[in-house]
């Protein structure tokens, strides 16, 4: 069977412990993959501390260099990292590529970081004194990434950290653990130093050593929400700087004036999109007034078209879920939403195989009292609630724990801009149903879909990754001399 290793200071490390991987398409087991002890962690750490002083202090032209030819490499390889996600996430192959290609513009965007480490300079704050500021780089940092975007989530994370001088230790999802490896190695051919960017694969032993190693100075994760708190909470009991995002519960409105046409591109869409295994997915359609009359019928025409089947293979829209276990527990949500008495009007639960099927499933009258309503699925499930004004619908969105990403489907200027200036959540759609910002803006929801104050990748990401010191400066001039106990002031 084959072995996927850890990457310790450029080095593949074994582990006793290891876990399965699975191709969900077929549902067999194609590798196994070392789980980290401890003391494999403190390795890792020790790797990426070793690192720091030479990576922190390579100019911030050198830095941008290895950013340059990873960028390259990935471009060139981008086919072989898709099949690679395909083959252990089950995502369809142009799905894996469009996520290939997201995490790209996240190093270009790093490549450019040098203009935003540049501080301020005011000249004379005092007479003959010079005071600026500097962002400088934390240390080691450390990821603990998801299942569900096995290369993109991991570089929402790495190549900024990079490009700020700090040295990282990535911990991916032990279920699609080779994009990760995959990558350690562009980044070693693209010229960075052994140790500045190393794997651990693994479980809770591994990440819980990386929350309490006093080396570690910051970690970001990113997966869901009982987990983020727990990383959050034990991290910064540790003294890290922490930032954690969690699931979702993402709702789409459509108001009766929406082009119906588009809104039902835009739901199916992003309700079936990978299975339904994005943060950013649409999980519920809120219906205001007669919308759901005409808005249903249209995505019942396009869900009926979907072909469900292996990623690889051409023509296919939706391929398997991740897991024997997860696709067993979405379609025991389904079931329940039948027990507990939503219409369930697209039945996917005829797609079987050797694989972890299970097809397209849409729901009408779905209350907030029901399960399905409640819980995070992460599956291809879409559930309708109808509504019948825009307030009631609101009243929904604010009354969800989660707020990750909301969309809003209208011909209505004013109506939209209302939403967009009242809506309680982090990433916003008007008329985009998944409305993922672009690497130069930052990423993340509010309430229980982020832990700590920053947001990914952008300006927050380049903030999150360094630090600030203000420089107060005067050259020695022989008409300043003199002791003078009184608080430094503005002369
Ligand atoms: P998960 O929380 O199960 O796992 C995430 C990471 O945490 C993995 O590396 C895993 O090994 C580790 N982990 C799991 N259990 C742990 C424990 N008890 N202690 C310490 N570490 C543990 O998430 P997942 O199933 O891999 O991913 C799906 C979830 O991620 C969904 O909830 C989804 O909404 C969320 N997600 C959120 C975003 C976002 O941007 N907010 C993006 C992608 C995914």
């Amino acid at each position: 069977m084959r072995r996927i290793h850890h990457v310790i200071h450029g080095k593949t490390v074994d582990s006793e412990r290891c876990g399965p991987v699975y191709n969900p398409a077929t549902g067999e087991q194609t590798a196994e993959v070392g789980f980290a002890s401890p003391a494999q962690v403190d390795e890792a750490v020790a790797s990426a501390k070793d690192a720091f002083a030479g990576w922190r202090d390579a100019s911030l032209a050198k830095r941008a260099r290895v950013l340059f030819a990873f960028r390259e490499l990935l471009e060139r390889h981008k086919s072989e990292l898709a099949t690679i996600l395909t083959n252990e996430h089950g995502k369809v192959f142009p799905d894996a590529l469009g996520e290939v290609n997201r995490g790209l513009e996240v190093v270009e965007f790093a490549c450019g970081i040098p203009h935003l480490m540049k501080g301020e300079h005011a000249e004379n704050v005092s007479s003959d004194v010079d005071s600026y500021s500097l962002r400088q780089p934390l240390g080691v940092v450390a990821g603990i990434t998801p299942f569900n975007f096995p290369a993109m989530v991991p570089m929402w994370m790495y190549p900024i950290a990079l490009a700020c001088g700090n040295t990282f230790v990535l911990k991916p999802s032990e279920k699609d653990p080779s994009a990760a490896n995959f990558c350690a190695q562009l980044l070693a051919d693209a010229g960075l130093p052994e140790g500045a960017f190393n794997v651990i694969h693994g479980d809770k032993a591994a990440v819980d050593r990386l929350l309490h190693h006093p080396d570690v100075a910051a970690v970001s994760f990113v997966g869901s929400t009982p987990i983020a708190r727990y990383i959050y909470e034990t991290g910064t009991r540790a003294g890290k700087r922490v930032q954690a995002l969690g699931g979702a519960k993402n709702h789409m409105i459509v108001l009766p004036d929406a082009d119906m046409e588009l809104a039902a591109d835009a739901a199916v869409s992003a309700a079936y999109g990978s299975a339904g295994e994005r943060c950013m997915a649409i999980s519920v359609v809120v219906c205001v007034g007669d919308a759901a009359d005409r808005l249903l019928p249209k995505m019942r025409e396009r869900i009926r078209r979907l072909r469900v089947g292996p990623g690889l293979q051409s023509g296919v829209d939706m391929g398997p879920l991740v897991t024997r276990e997860h696709c067993a527990r979405v379609r025991g949500l389904v079931d329940k939403g039948v027990d507990e008495g939503a219409a369930l009007i697209e039945d996917g639960r005829g797609a079987a195989g050797p694989g972890f099927f299970l097809g397209p499933c849409l729901f009408d009258h779905v209350t907030p009292q029901m399960t399905i309503y409640k819980e995070e699925i992460f599956g291809p499930v879409l559930s309708t609630v109808r509504a019948s004004s825009y307030d009631e619908a609101m009243a929904l969105v604010h009354g969800n724990p989660y707020a990750n990403g909301v969309a809003l489907f209208t011909n209505d200027g004013g109506a939209a801009r209302k939403f967009q200036h009242e809506v309680q959540v982090g990433m916003v759609g008007i008329n985009v149903p998944i409305p993922v910002p672009m690497a130069y803006f930052s990423f993340g929801g509010w309430k229980s879909s982020l832990f700590g104050d920053t947001h990914v990748h952008g300006r927050e990401g380049v903030h999150f990754y360094t630090r600030g010191k203000v420089v107060t400066a005067r050259w020695p001039d022989p008409r300043f001399r003199g002791v003078d106990l009184g608080f430094p002031q503005n002369r």
